[in-house]
């Protein structure tokens, strides 16, 4: 039987990859309005860096675990954020079998606890279950172009394959589960080796190294600052009514590669040049969300202009750039083969 969110005033909400860039603000975040959280994270693509101020706080307790493996939690929950995956493109295709079982098996874990707890759930899911789209700009209803062959599919059809999974248990009352279609976001305490753009163009503005720019630049994405995408987040999972379908979170400002490569030369003092690399197999050529019905049924709409939000990411890199690898985890690419996997046993 599906329980819709509880108003309580003490929640114990389970953030699974709350270690890594999204999840860490997202705790923050809960702590700040009093929830109690327990961060699940194997530290895949996470870092002990951003939940170090939070190792003596009260509220705060963490389960290093990966979620393939994770099958009970010894206290109650009333809320549960899926957010655990590798996200960048040379860090989900680095194990592309455990991006697809953290999609599946994953997933379905923290469903079956969400179930056992009678917790509301929300599953981070994302624009690329859209694939390089056909239809512009991109409305919940649109069901993409995804090359369900290639070197993204571990992660774009293990997306989707997770939203399925959350909408048979929502369709069988089993989970009041809500889905997020996050497009891409960005801000402090991305890891410097992520590979997403606008680390990778920050963090070679700041150090002098080229500006890698993949095909011809003209590529569009559309960028939204992380406290936004977090504030979406925490509005999805209070609203007193299930959506009953996804939901985007994205800001529909829609650039290209080439104008936010720009935007960081005009803004970051550096000697740095752009220099132009072969376009990745199945790279979307344009993504811009329709966040209409996230502003109907959240009252949600992003706040941050790029050219603010870039700033401050850009003065937190360069902070981070010169602080010692003590303070600051510096970026490891994943460990083929994680966990055991239940393949071709
Ligand atoms: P991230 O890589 O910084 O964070 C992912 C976290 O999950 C890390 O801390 C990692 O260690 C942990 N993790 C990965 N696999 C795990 C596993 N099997 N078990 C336990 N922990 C695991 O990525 P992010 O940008 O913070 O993204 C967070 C979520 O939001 C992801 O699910 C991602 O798919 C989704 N999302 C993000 C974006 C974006 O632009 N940031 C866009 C779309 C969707
Ligand atoms: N990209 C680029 N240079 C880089 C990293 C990425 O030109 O150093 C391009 C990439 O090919 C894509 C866009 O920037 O067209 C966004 O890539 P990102 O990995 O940030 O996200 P995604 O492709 O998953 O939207």
């Amino acid at each position: 039987m599906v329980t819709m969110n509880k108003n309580r005033s003490k929640r114990t909400v389970l953030v699974a990859g709350g270690a890594g860039f999204v999840g860490s603000h997202l705790t923050d975040a809960l702590l700040a309005r009093g929830d109690r959280v327990i961060c699940v994270d194997s530290f895949l693509t996470g870092s002990h860096a951003n939940i170090r101020p939070l190792r003596n706080h009260p509220g705060f307790r963490l389960i290093e675990a990966d979620i393939c493996g994770l099958h009970q939690i010894d206290e109650p929950i009333h809320q549960i954020y899926n957010l655990a995956c590798a996200a960048s493109p040379p860090q989900y295709q680095a194990d592309p079998v455990h991006t697809m079982m953290t999609c599946v098996q994953g997933t379905g874990n923290l469903l079956a606890l969400a179930e056992r707890h009678q917790a509301s759930f929300v599953q981070a899911s994302t624009s690329e279950v859209y694939g390089d789209p056909v239809e512009h700009p991109q409305r919940e209803d649109y069901r993409g172009n995804v090359n369900c062959t290639g070197p993204r599919a571990c992660y774009d059809e293990g997306k989707r394959a997770a939203e399925a999974l959350c909408f048979d248990l929502l369709r069988a009352g089993r989970v009041d589960v809500r889905v997020a279609r996050i497009f891409n976001t960005y801000g402090p305490r991305m890891l410097p080796s992520d590979g997403r753009i606008i680390s990778n163009l920050l963090v070679q503005a700041i150090t002098g190294e080229p500006l890698t720019i993949y095909g011809s630049g003209e590529q569009t994405r559309s960028f939204c600052f992380v406290s936004d995408l977090v504030r979406g987040l925490i509005a999805l999972m209070d609203v007193p009514e299930n959506p009953q379908a996804p939901v985007n979170l994205g800001n529909p400002g829609e650039f290209t590669i080439n104008q936010l490569a720009s935007m960081v030369l005009a803004m970051v003092p550096t000697r740095s040049e752009i220099v132009y690399r072969p376009l990745p197999q199945d790279d979307p050529q344009r993504r811009r969300p329709d966040i209409s019905k996230a502003s109907e049924l959240l009252g949600w709409e992003p706040r941050t202009p790029l050219s603010e939000g870039l700033q401050q990411t850009a003065d937190w890199f360069a902070t981070a750039l010169t602080t010692t690898t003590e303070d600051i985890d510096m970026p490891t690419r994943p460990t083929p083969a994680a966990v055991a996997l239940p393949l071709g046993a």
